[in-house]
């Protein structure tokens, strides 16, 4: 989500003469867009902005002014703090008020420091700028959209309910503008964006609320689209509309990421993730039945407050009973103003470390032997751009594996079959169908 808001705010300052430069140097404005969800990714913003903090003084040493920016759930969930914290800092910008940059920008441009947080009552998407063609053009043939933002779930840990808000789905027909747009300038591949995507329910075209699954569908028609993925997903909100569409649809690409946290009942209740390792299993029962060929990836948390080995140990079986194609592992931050951040249980550092080293151990395992699998077979590859050796690009399999193949640049952007001659530990080498394999030419 945060690379669409980036791409969103660069829209949004093209018409005021801004572009996107190679490095942050060369930079008259250097917008941090942060994360809020782990204390790590908090606390990086803080080291970056005393880096960026040189360039700007060296800039001004230069006689020329440059803007520091910090967008993004730190921005949200700080504040004004930032501005006490940083004294580089010129400008807050919410993770809701991105539409208000340029004017927010003019004023850090006469020496004001700018702080705006609050959650607006109109609609940021509204006021965005869409982006130019040729911006589209040079971010890929895979782009991002976000179709619902924020959360009511309040999972007891998380953050992203108090930082994006309660949940807003965007339109269907303001999603169909923005993909037909994004195809026309050559975007082959579109993920649905939305911190719970399945429980998107915006209007439809009669005005009444549409699924996912509905979506999918209507944007399955547009002209261009071979590919569509959505992340990420709720294991309460896989309604049957989008068994359906996993059922229906070609372009509905057969990988899905549903996050579970953990296969212990006490501690899912204790996260208030509202199901059960049962409920969980039987969702993804229902998915495979939908689509048999459906791989899944997942999120989990290790050391949640009270976790202890039994209920770790039942996360474990939980991996080794579904045999993800790969998965998310974190050890549990505990974050300002969330409930457990109180519960006075909290698991020490170590534990939580070797407890993580222990699932990574297994998950790598299991998505090693779903890589394997892929030997010998034929599989659609989404060619996206140049790989690293001359003649050769990179794509992407269904399930998104990097897959590097020997192949004229003229096939970026369309899907091709390939057969896997070896699988590598982070893609796959491949050569087109009916072609003699190109792998010894290639020097791998
Ligand atoms: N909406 C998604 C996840 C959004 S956050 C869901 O419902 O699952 C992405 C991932 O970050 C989560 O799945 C979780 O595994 C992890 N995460 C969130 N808060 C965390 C915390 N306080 N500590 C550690 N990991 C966390
Ligand atoms: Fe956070 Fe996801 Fe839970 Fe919402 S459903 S509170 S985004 S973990």
């Amino acid at each position: 989500m945060n690379v669409y808001d980036s791409h969103r705010m660069a829209d949004t300052l093209a018409p005021e003469g801004f572009t996107e430069t190679a490095t942050p140097e060369d930079a008259d404005l250097v917008i941090l867009n942060t994360c809020h969800i782990r204390e790590k990714a908090a606390e990086k913003v803080y080291s970056e902005i005393g880096r960026i903090r040189e360039l700007k003084e060296a800039a001004a040493r230069d006689g020329r002014q440059m803007i520091i920016a910090v967008a993004g759930c730190v921005a949200q969930a700080e504040g004004k703090e930032i501005i006490r914290r940083a004294g580089a800092v010129d400008l807050v910008v919410g993770s809701q008020n991105y539409h208000r940059l340029p004017q927010m920008i003019a004023r850090a441009r006469l020496g004001e420091r700018v702080v705006d947080t609050e959650f607006p009552v109109e609609d940021k998407f509204e006021i965005l700028a869409a982006p130019e063609q040729s911006a589209i053009a040079r971010r890929g043939i895979s782009a991002f959209v976000t179709v619902q933002e924020g959360c009511d779930k309040f999972c007891t840990f998380c953050v992203v309910p108090y930082t994006r808000g309660a949940e807003v789905s965007r339109p269907v027909e303001k999603i169909v503008d923005e993909v037909e747009r994004l195809a026309q300038a050559g975007v082959r591949e579109v993920t649905l964006i939305g911190q719970n995507v399945n429980a998107y329910h915006g209007a439809g075209p009669d005005g009444r609320p549409a699924t996912l699954g509905n979506l999918l569908r209507r944007l399955a028609q547009v002209s261009g689209i071979f590919r569509l993925r959505y992340t990420t997903s709720h294991p309460r909100d896989v309604d049957n509309d989008l068994l359906a569409a996993h059922a229906e649809l070609p372009a509905l690409m057969p990988y899905v990421h549903l996050p579970v946290q953990s296969g212990s009942d006490r501690i899912l209740s204790a996260m208030n993730r509202r199901h059960t390792r049962r409920d969980y299993l039987n969702v993804i029962a229902r998915l495979r039945s939908a689509r048999a060929d459906l791989a899944f990836t997942s999120d989990f948390i290790v050391g949640f407050p009270g976790e202890t080995e039994t209920d770790f140990q039942a996360t474990l079986t939980l991996v080794e009973e579904i045999g993800f194609a790969g998965a998310f592992s974190f050890m549990y931050s505990a974050r300002p103003g969330t409930p457990a951040a109180e519960m006075t249980d909290q698991v020490p550092p170590e534990e939580k470390s070797e407890r993580l080293q222990r699932l990574q151990a297994v998950i790598s395992r299991h998505q090693r032997n779903f890589n394997a699998g892929f030997a010998g077979r034929t599989i659609d590859v989404l060619l996206e751009k140049p790989g690293r050796l001359a003649g050769q690009l990179v794509g992407r399999s269904p399930y998104l594996q990097a897959v590097q193949v020997m192949a004229p640049k003229k096939l970026i952007g369309s899907i091709e079959r390939v057969t896997v001659i070896e699988v590598g530990s982070n893609s796959l080498f491949g050569s087109l169908e009916n072609q003699a394999p190109v792998l010894a030419a290639a020097g791998v």
